[in-house]
């Protein structure tokens, strides 16, 4: 049968070049880097090089990298930690986070008894700057927690703004950047974000890997406790392969920044072109000229019925997309970013998110197309 995956927001592929490092690594290079003998001062070398990479990648020094297992340990070390250290006392987030943000706030708030404050979010699904600025106006000490690319539907928000107005307010900035880490560029020394967190699989490394960025001068504590690794701010032994694929991953996706995202938007131009041409009435979550390039949200003009099956019906043809995050994906609740933005009437249609990659075809847009026009 054949395969399409358009489900890239949730996973990506990982680049041949990344596990031909990988299985180098996991072959060779097995010593453990806390030892002190050279086969793991060896580990520990490439551990430090893959930093020193990251950390070009992102113009930032490799002190302020700190390597996690999954970009949801990331965001919680720095959510928790900033709670806890900077003796934080609000939270302003928005609505529209992913779990990972959100429900750590949700308990930490209750644990910590400490006030939070949700932005809010305009139709278009993007976060109302005004409203932030009138919430930050009061004294508390604040930190901020906005991510940048929405992984649902693609809304971006101005980081070197919301950056700016955090200062203005001496508030901290911490950005959830899983969608954008390695699909855009960064310049750490441009933007004073605080705190930003990646995660490899959404930039075709590995599963099992991410980092925290901590802004230097900005003192945490560490919430997994044990070991001396990464200067103790995160025990457990590191994971050498995962950690030198990241890296690898990161240098690729910024090799390849320009030609790949200028295949993706056509794609993704393409796709609203045949969506448009073949079913009257669909309709685009967020703005699409302003999402991001490899993210589209869209309200199918379905019946109500054709609505719990569609997921279904699609992969019975090979076709993987989503209905929101991963973790919703086949449940018939509605999407919570999709809750924030849609009437009652819209949310009960299909919406879907088709995520690209540089590996899509236009060809493969036509058999999604073909395929929904058979539901
Ligand atoms: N933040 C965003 C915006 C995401 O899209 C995801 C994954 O979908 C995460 C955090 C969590 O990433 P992971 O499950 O790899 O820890």
């Amino acid at each position: 049968m054949k395969k399409v995956y358009l489900d890239n927001a949730s996973t990506t592929p990982l680049r041949p070049e990344v596990i031909e490092e990988m299985v180098q690594v996991l072959m060779n290079d097995y010593g453990n880097p806390s030892s002190t003998h050279a086969f793991g001062r060896h580990s520990k070398n490439l551990i430090e090089l893959s930093r020193k990479s990251i950390a070009k990648n992102l113009n930032c020094s490799g002190q302020e990298i700190i390597f996690t297992s999954c970009a949801t340990e990331a965001n919680n070390f720095i959510i928790q930690s900033c709670i806890r250290d900077l003796k934080i006392e609000r939270i302003i987030t928005s609505k529209i986070e992913h779990h990972a943000v959100l429900h750590t706030i949700q308990i930490l708030q209750k644990t910590y008894n400490i006030q939070v404050n949700y932005v809010n979010i305009l139709d278009s699904g993007e976060i109302d700057l005004v409203h932030l600025s009138h919430l930050l106006a009061s004294e508390n000490k604040t930190l901020v927690s906005l991510m940048h690319v929405n992984n649902e539907i693609g809304t971006v928000l101005n980081l070197s703004r919301v950056a700016k107005i955090c200062k203005q307010y001496q508030a901290y900035f911490h950005t959830d950047t899983v969608q954008s880490i390695g699909k855009i560029k960064f310049d750490l020394q441009e933007i004073p974000i605080d705190f930003l967190v990646a995660g490899a699989h959404k930039f075709y490394g590995p599963k099992g890997i991410g980092f925290a960025f901590i802004r230097k001068g900005i003192v945490l504590n560490p919430i997994l406790l044990g070991g001396e690794q990464e200067k103790g701010m995160r025990a457990g032994t590191e994971s050498v392969h995962n950690i030198v694929g990241m890296s690898k991953a990161l240098e690729l996706s910024y090799l390849y920044l320009e030609e790949e995202r200028k295949h993706i938007t056509e794609l993704k131009e393409y796709t609203i072109s045949q969506l448009e041409f073949h079913f009257s009435g669909v309709k685009f979550n967020g703005n699409t000229k302003d999402t991001f390039y490899n993210i589209l949200n869209i309200i199918l003009p379905f019946s109500e019925e054709k609505t719990s099956m569609i997921l279904f019906n699609l992969d019975m043809k090979g076709i993987a997309v989503s209905r929101g995050s991963a973790c919703q994906s086949g449940s018939i609740k509605p999407s919570h970013v999709l809750a924030e933005i849609l009437s009652e009437e819209d949310l009960k249609k299909p919406s879907l998110r088709i995520s690209f990659s540089h590996y899509n075809t236009k060809e493969e847009i036509d058999y999604l197309i073909e395929n929904l026009k058979l539901l």
